[in-house]
């Protein structure tokens, strides 16, 4: 059953579709579809703490 969309992922990497009734992190008024999505929304980066220096 499809859903109605709503919205698309803030994130201009993602940009999926966003179905009512879907968990979303919100950013003011932009919504993303993951947790992932928003990390790099705002800019941020998932790491491992003292390992920074192995990321390129
Ligand atoms: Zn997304």
């Amino acid at each position: 059953m499809e859903k109605e969309v709503i919205d698309y992922c803030a994130n201009e990497y993602c940009g999926k579709e966003i179905h009512f009734g879907q968990p979303v992190f919100r950013i003011g008024h932009e919504l993303v579809c993951n947790g992932q999505c928003l990390v790099e929304k705002l800019g941020a980066k998932a790491t491992i703490a003292g390992r920074d220096k192995d990321e390129t």
